[in-house]
């Protein structure tokens, strides 16, 4: 059946008064029919710009600089903005923790639902209200049957932004990308959104790419990982490796952070300073004023992305295959 979507090589810049900047800087991974695959880093390492990227969503001064995104081996860069709506609405959802689309204020929430599944399932005007009502109940509205004669004004945002999660859903989208699609919600509504993301993957085949910085999410949701720092993956692989046997520092001071289940939510990460901003990146590794392993070499070169076999790739000078060569002054110096 090929690849659902493949990433290779992309950059995103962004221009501003102090220059041309690379964003997300280079990153390949793909995404396989009926898998999830989690996109991991702290605010500010790329991960939503990554995921606007692949919706086609870059506004100015932002723009796809380099690489390929191939849906179903469909370029998508390149494509012009009318073109990714069409995608965008048929066979690519999104679910943001702030919608980028909101609600129509003059339809019901039922309607709007039901206008999504007829256009995408071929069903009648009563069936598709009665999915409506189905999707509400999924999503964990209450009184859905009320509800669903309801405008957006009458609904919470918590409620709003489940019916936003419904319509993303009611479509059978082959891709999802769900970028902290339950980070505002409560812990029972979150899981209960979860689960409905799984029986979409194991059900209907949908892709789901899933952003967030919430490990535990990942460990319960995705067979494979991507780890972002500063615009850069920094280690990538299956799940199950990845959080047996972190390779890279940074992954494994993310799981050090994991937060207990019931523990406060808000502070997350107690690794000491800051992700980079991309206008002044430091030289050499991205994250060696942060790394308890730095050494010597670490502020002067810049690792390159090492494949360690079994889809395993680290960026990080500790696994150089070059190190001991270069190190032992074989290697002339750069
Ligand atoms: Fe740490 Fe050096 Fe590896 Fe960067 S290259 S992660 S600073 S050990
Ligand atoms: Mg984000």
């Amino acid at each position: 059946k090929g690849k659902l979507l493949e990433v290779k090589e992309l950059v995103t810049d962004f221009t501003t008064d102090r220059g041309t900047f690379h964003v997300v800087d280079r990153i390949s991974f793909d995404v396989e029919y009926g898998e999830t695959v989690g996109l991991v880093g702290e605010s500010g390492s790329g991960k939503s710009i990554t995921s606007l990227s692949i919706l086609g969503l870059i506004k100015p001064p932002g723009r796809i600089a380099g690489g390929s995104v191939l849906f179903e081996g469909d370029e998508l860069t390149g494509k012009s903005p009318k073109e990714m709506g069409r995608i965008r609405g048929r066979e690519m959802s999104m679910i943001f923790q702030e919608p980028m689309t909101s609600l129509n204020p003059v339809l019901t929430v039922g309607e709007q639902i039901a206008e999504t599944v007829r256009l995408h399932q071929g069903l009648s005007s009563k069936e598709a209200m009665q999915r409506a009502v189905e999707m509400l109940k999924k999503v964990g509205i209450p009184m859905a049957e009320t509800r669903v004669r309801q405008y957006p004004h009458q609904l919470s945002g918590g409620m709003r932004q489940r019916v936003m999660i419904a319509i993303a859903l009611s479509c059978s989208p082959k891709l999802l990308i769900a970028d902290e699609p339950t980070t505002a919600l409560d812990v029972t509504i979150q899981a209960q959104i979860l689960e409905l993301m799984k029986s979409l993957n194991q059900n209907d085949g949908t892709g789901i790419l899933l952003v967030t910085h919430d490990l535990g999410v990942v460990a319960e949701m995705c067979k494979k990982v991507i780890v972002m720092y500063a615009g850069q993956i920094v280690e990538q692989g299956p799940a199950y490796d990845i959080f047996r046997n972190p390779l890279h520092p940074y992954t494994e001071a993310l799981l050090k952070s994991i937060p207990r289940i019931g523990g406060a939510r808000e502070k997350l990460y107690s690794i000491p300073g800051n992700v980079p901003s991309p206008h002044s990146m430091p030289k050499g590794c991205r994250f060696h004023a942060r790394c308890p392993y730095a050494f010597e070499r670490c502020s002067k070169e810049e690792p390159a992305l090492i494949d360690e076999g079994n889809g395993r790739r680290v960026r990080c000078l500790k696994y150089d295959p070059a190190a001991s060569v270069r190190d032992a002054g074989l290697n002339g110096g750069e």
